[in-house]
């Protein structure tokens, strides 16, 4: 038997889009609290985002409108965790794990508990897959690049760590944990790592540019799953 265990952001849909729908959710609540459009507080965090990351984006925001407070600040950040996100799966995305019905399906996602839960609800990960493990549910210890829900996964089935792929995006914490226990990795070269180059031990041993190329690229890895491609 063998499992398919994938990232969930930036490898089955753009983490992008997730932060968009999250500072909207922000710039609405913020819009009332500043008196100012919900679009002229967005546009000037996703400018923000792009040239200095997501770290101090809402204290930011509120010192630039000249309202900042802690409290306010402690308010944009649940409203953001705390949001039903408006993401969806790419098409090409519904398509490659339509094909892979005949597999088992598992997801390992790291982040808090409460986002990746409605991200991974929202995609409707929950039904396609045998399980999502949300990394920090088991302590956060046990998140990437800690080997412990792979190692779990192969406990909970009985395979053999060979018999597993992980199809991630990031070479900093996405294979380095596992790879020295003989899964099979694949690195994707989407989203905001894609032009990351790591040392080896930190690479995936296969590429793909998009996930339409992995059926070959699984055969290429096993041969014998030739055939069970929906
Ligand atoms: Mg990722």
């Amino acid at each position: 038997m063998k499992i398919i265990v994938f990232d969930m952001d930036d490898t089955l849909y753009d983490e992008y889009t997730y932060v968009r729908s999250g500072f909207l959710e922000v710039a609405s609540f913020l819009s009332d609290q500043l008196s100012e459009e919900q679009e002229v507080l967005f546009t000037w965090m996703w400018n923000r985002l792009h040239t200095t990351g997501r770290g101090t984006i809402f204290d930011d925001v509120l010192k630039e409108f000249n309202n900042y407070s802690a409290l306010l600040v402690k308010n944009c950040v649940t409203i953001y965790r705390q949001h039903i996100p408006n993401i969806f799966l790419p098409q090409e995305t519904i398509n490659c794990l339509e094909q892979l019905k005949n597999f088992t399906l598992y997801l390992v996602t790291d982040g808090d508990k409460v986002v990746q839960h409605n991200k991974a609800q929202v995609l409707d990960l929950y039904d396609r897959m045998e399980h999502c493990y949300i990394t920090h549910c088991y302590g956060i210890e046990n998140a990437k690049p800690s080997p412990y829900c792979f190692l779990d996964l192969l406990k909970k089935e009985s395979v053999e760590s060979d018999d597993v792929v992980y199809i991630g995006d990031n070479p900093i914490k996405d294979f380095v944990g596992i790879k020295p226990f003989g899964f099979q990795t694949i690195r994707i070269m989407t989203g905001q790592h894609k032009d990351i180059e790591m040392p080896i031990e930190y690479e995936a041993d296969h590429r793909i540019s998009l996930l339409n190329e992995l059926p070959s690229k699984l055969e290429e890895i096993w041969p014998e799953v030739k055939g069970m491609f929906l």
